[in-house]
């Protein structure tokens, strides 16, 4: 008998039958005599719709208000749930997080999850009843409701699984798990039976939308064993088989397995590239550029700077496409303090990565990779790389071709 979690998003959520199914997947769990304990997220377009009532009313609204309102979605979703699985003979209780209470700090609808009871829920588990929690939401230290920020039921399913020191967190989602890469883009890409958790952390923030990094952060930190599978699938199908589906995200150590170069190739078509040409190469000038840009709280991803020529230099980084024009006004109005010549900007590329932990004892990936985009013509803007890692911004016309071809290069199109 083990404790499981099970996360549901908002679209296995979204509908009274759709309901009515995680129901019965879970109560088939509980039936074969697991702990259990579900984390759902609003009924889907539910936190969307609740947000637009607030900008009716303020087009900035008050985010202790805000979190106020949007958190309500997760309470009728556990409440729908609880309701389904009593109709089926499960015995189950809902509690809100701050009932629970999931304690948070009081960043409004960005809240860090500080620390998790337990006593509640176990109380209730010991009881043999199915426990189901809210997604996206705790409690501040002074009482007031906050939010994790959008797609934080993830986070709130591995954070209560960590505190309860869960058996495994399954996340059951509208994909039927990790894929190579986008399936929409390349046709062949493969689903990954595992991946380790710093691979999927690097798949994460490279533009791979299928958990929000923060969950992965934690499944991490707490080593909790997590698992990404379909809520698509009947939900009498047989319990081992569901139980082996989908991705498991594990620990490099743990993995006995000859290990890919490669496991992933991740896109992400936000970017836009600014570069400062022509200022003066001496001590002080990153800071100088790159200080106005984050007073304006503006995330950078990646930075060169040229070696100098007489005296001068160009410094490059990237931004994210939606604060692109934001990043460029910052610059013009210190342009003549930092005493550039002219700055200058394209919004219209994208970063390419190959990640794998493989990387690590293959040297050769990185000139694999160059070559496999010089032989298509595409021409490398802007390079970076990490331990398990390679990106490259390129214009984004060339995004699927390039996607394409590395997908093809490193083995990974389907057999
Ligand atoms: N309901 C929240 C949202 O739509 C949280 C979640 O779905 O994970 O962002
Ligand atoms: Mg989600």
């Amino acid at each position: 008998m083990a404790l499981i979690v099970h996360k549901y998003g908002g679209t296995s959520m979204g509908s009274v039958e759709r309901i009515q199914n995680v129901a019965r997947r879970v109560a088939k769990w509980r039936a074969a005599g697991h702990r259990m304990v579900v984390v759902p997220s609003a009924m889907s377009g539910e936190t969307n719709r609740l947000i637009a009532l607030a900008r009716e009313i303020q087009a900035h609204p008050d985010p202790r208000e805000l979190d106020m309102i949007a958190s309500t979605g997760e309470q009728v979703s556990v409440g729908l749930l609880a309701m389904a699985l009593k109709a089926l003979g499960t015995d189950a209780i809902s509690y809100t997080g701050w009932q629970v209470p999931v304690r948070t700090d009081s960043a409004y609808t960005k809240a860090r999850i500080l620390s998790i009871d337990d006593a509640r829920v176990r109380a209730d588990l010991d009881a043999g009843r199915v426990v189901i929690v809210t997604g996206f939401q705790g409690i501040d230290e002074l009482g007031h409701v906050t939010t994790l920020g959008r797609g934080g039921s993830d986070t709130s399913a591995v954070a209560i699984a960590a505190a309860l020191k869960a058996d495994e967190c399954l996340i059951y989602t509208d994909v039927d798990g990790v894929y190579t890469t986008d399936p929409r883009v390349v046709p062949e890409a493969r689903r990954l039976e595992r991946i380790t958790f710093e691979e999927m952390l690097e798949m994460a923030s490279l533009g791979s939308k299928v958990l929000q990094i923060r969950s992965v952060e934690f499944a991490g930190k707490y080593r909790v064993k997590t698992r990404v599978l379909s809520s698509l699938t009947p939900p009498d199908i047989p319990l081992q088989v569901e139980a082996n589906s989908g991705t498991l995200i594990t620990f490099e150590e743990d993995t006995s397995m000859e290990q890919a170069v490669i496991s992933g190739i991740a896109f992400n078509r936000d970017e836009a590239k600014i570069t400062v040409l022509g200022v003066p190469d001496r001590p002080g000038i990153a800071f100088q550029i790159l200080g106005p840009i984050a007073d304006a709280n503006i995330d950078v991803d990646m930075i060169i700077q040229n070696v100098g020529h007489d005296g001068t230099t160009d410094f490059s980084f990237t931004v994210n496409r939606s604060e692109y024009n934001k990043a460029l006004g910052v610059l013009e109005s210190v342009k003549s303090h930092i005493g550039a010549r002219e700055i200058v900007g394209d919004n219209k590329i994208c970063k390419v990565s190959a990640v794998g932990v493989g990387m690590r004892s293959h040297p050769g990936v990185a000139s694999q990779m160059f070559r496999c985009l010089a032989e298509e013509g595409i021409n490398l803007q802007m390079i970076s790389t990490s331990e398990i890692k390679i990106s490259v911004v390129v214009d984004e016309k060339y995004l699927e071709l390039a996607v394409r071809v590395l997908h093809k290069t490193f083995g990974l199109d389907q057999a």
